[in-house]
């Protein structure tokens, strides 16, 4: 039987991805979806870290924009992306996935502090890690936790789950003729802008040489080839 290639992996999970069709917050059957995706391939016996975002309750920069102060506005982002982390866990629990919760804000009282080693233990007993709170700092994002805790957690790859199957010469929603490109350099990415991650996830990605996958949570089996090798997604490299 074929085995997979990773050994361990760090997915990163936008807030919007758990909205579903929803306009706001945490839909149930999308995240009962999502977590199905997950637990596939923690059965195959890879090690999965998970970061979470908020953007489905709270975004920083938005919220700025509308002249709250950014740093409070980015703490608010932060704390949702905890509320998130919680929602995960229990959809997880449903499944008997066991995870546990490790944020880089302190909430003692619903999540246990960030602490590197332990959260190595926790991957090498088979428990799922999902980060909470970002990197703890405002004016930084979900992609970039992504590509710090990836690269703590020594990962072999980080891998973005996104609506669409990888990163694609144009719109492919607003242009048919749009192709997909199945590997790209940091460099491409960084330079041509294109929307992959923030540059500081990338540049962090790319000077630590992690690679980085993008691929659809919601094209059915789509972790699981990424995860076996089998050609899926966009792969940024260096
Ligand atoms: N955030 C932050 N520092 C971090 C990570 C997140 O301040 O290290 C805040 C920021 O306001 C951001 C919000 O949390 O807008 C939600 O995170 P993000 O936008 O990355 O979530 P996603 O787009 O993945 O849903």
């Amino acid at each position: 039987m074929t085995q997979p290639v990773y050994k361990r992996i760090l997915v990163k999970l936008s807030g919007e991805a758990l909205m579903g069709s929803d306009a706001y917050g945490i839909n149930r059957a999308t995240i009962d979806r999502i977590v199905a995706q997950l637990a596939e391939v923690q059965r195959l016996g890879v090690e999965l870290a998970v970061v979470i975002g908020g953007g489905n309750i709270f975004r920083g920069v938005a919220l700025g924009a509308e002249g709250m102060d950014r740093a409070t506005a980015d703490y608010m982002g932060m704390l949702a992306t905890v509320m998130n982390a919680l929602a995960l866990q229990d959809a997880m629990k449903r499944v008997g996935l066991v995870s546990r919760v490790q944020s880089a804000l302190h909430v003692d009282q619903v999540a246990e502090p960030y602490i590197r080693g332990k959260a190595l233990r926790y991957l090498e007993d088979g428990r799922v890690v999902i980060f909470a709170a970002g990197t703890g700092n405002p004016f930084f994002t979900t992609d970039t936790a992504a590509a710090l805790r990836g690269m703590e957690m020594n990962v072999d790859v980080v891998l973005k789950a996104t609506k669409v199957d990888g990163i694609y010469t144009a719109d492919p929603v607003k242009n048919p003729e749009a192709k997909r490109y199945e590997s790209l350099t940091f460099e491409e990415a960084i330079v041509n802008n294109l929307q992959v991650m923030d540059a500081t996830a990338l540049t962090l990605c790319r000077d630590q040489n992690m690679p980085l996958c993008v691929f659809s949570i919601f094209k059915e089996g789509a972790l699981k080839r990424v995860v076996m090798g089998e050609p899926e997604g966009t792969f940024v490299r260096n």
